[in-house]
């Protein structure tokens, strides 16, 4: 029997590389050897994007669309696309054909040798990518690997192809906050990365904005690493030990006959520093404690409004 391979990408604002970007598939996947199926996440796009996937399933019967009962974001559209998908590998990649397909048969090729995860990470030298993005980029993943405990490479993508075991193990994870990329990294297997240029976005805006990749990226180490709260912790040690060394000073200052209102100054400096960095380490607490809130909660990670796939009742899993 032949293989099938599931291709979920999520989508939000696309409506006009929808068309194109399935017509460049199929011609990449129809020359292989497997039955393929698309899945097109609608992440609650305010454009015409829905509209695009469902004419495209009406063309093709093995394109699906799912959509979302709102903008969840990229890593959630993805799962909703991977719980759902029936293949027995996953690739998943963006709508903006930033990730070239022509890639893909090197993938499959590693697949076949018998790699579980084949990821794929941006050549530094990206044409595309500003000089402040790419400092940005390099500063977050440098600030992931330090402080949690796996390994990011540097601009590593949402492009991969997993296998189905993988897939199995990455629909029991139940978590609140999802960031793919580790996740992908955290549970091992055989795992084969290779560089990739970028391709320029085939129509219309990147959508993240400097202010959500912000809390991304703050959200991607809180989800992988509790370092922060032991870095709060030490902080804390250090300087309640270090204003220890202030007694003496202040006792070899009476004894010297000083006057005592002269440590005005260096005292208001050093209120105002505790009283700073106490605030830091009651923000990471604080951070740290509302994930926990919101985890207690176990909301969905998407809600789905409609989708063309056949779902048992309203627990959508596919038959
Ligand atoms: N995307 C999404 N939900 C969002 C934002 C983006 O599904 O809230 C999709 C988008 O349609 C694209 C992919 O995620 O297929 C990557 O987004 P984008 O091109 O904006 O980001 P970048 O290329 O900078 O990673
Ligand atoms: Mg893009």
């Amino acid at each position: 029997m032949k293989k099938k391979l599931s291709v979920v990408i999520p989508a939000y604002n696309e409506e006009k590389n929808i068309s194109f970007l399935i017509s460049e598939l199929v011609k990449t996947l129809k020359s292989t050897e497997y039955d393929f199926e698309f899945i097109l996440v609608d992440d609650g796009s305010k454009d015409n994007t829905l509209n695009e996937i469902k004419i495209q399933s009406e063309i093709h019967h093995n394109v699906f669309y799912i959509e979302l009962s709102k903008n969840f974001g990229k890593d959630y559209a993805l799962k909703s696309g991977i719980d759902m998908a029936t293949g027995n590998a996953v690739i998943t990649m963006d709508a903006d054909l930033q990730h070239p397909p022509y890639l893909l048969p090197k993938m499959l090729k590693f697949w076949e040798n018998g790699f579980d995860i084949i990821y794929t990470y941006r050549e530094d030298a990206n044409p595309h990518v500003k000089g402040y993005q790419k400092m940005a980029s390099k500063l977050f993943y440098k600030g992931i690997n330090a402080l949690s405990d796996i390994t990011l490479e540097n601009g590593i993508s949402d492009f991969r192809l997993l296998d189905e075991k993988v897939i199995r193990e990455l629909r029991k994870i139940d978590e609140y906050e999802i960031f793919f990329r580790g996740m992908v990294k955290w549970v091992g297997f055989l795992q084969k990365g290779i560089p990739y240029t970028p391709a320029k976005r085939h129509t219309g805006e990147a959508s993240y904005s400097f202010l959500n990749l912000a809390k991304l990226a703050i959200g991607s180490i809180m989800a992988f690493s509790v370092r922060p709260l032991y870095i709060a912790t030490g902080l804390g040690l250090f300087f309640s030990l270090a204003s220890l060394l202030y007694i003496p000073y202040i006792a070899i200052s009476y004894f010297a006959g000083y006057d005592a209102v002269s440590g005005w100054a260096s005292l208001i400096a050093t209120i105002s520093f505790f009283g700073g960095i106490q605030l830091l380490v009651l923000g990471i607490i604080g951070m740290y404690l509302g994930k926990i809130f919101l985890q207690t909660k176990h909301r969905p990670n998407y809600i789905i409004r409609s989708t063309n796939l056949n779902v048992v009742k309203n627990d959508y899993i596919r038959i």
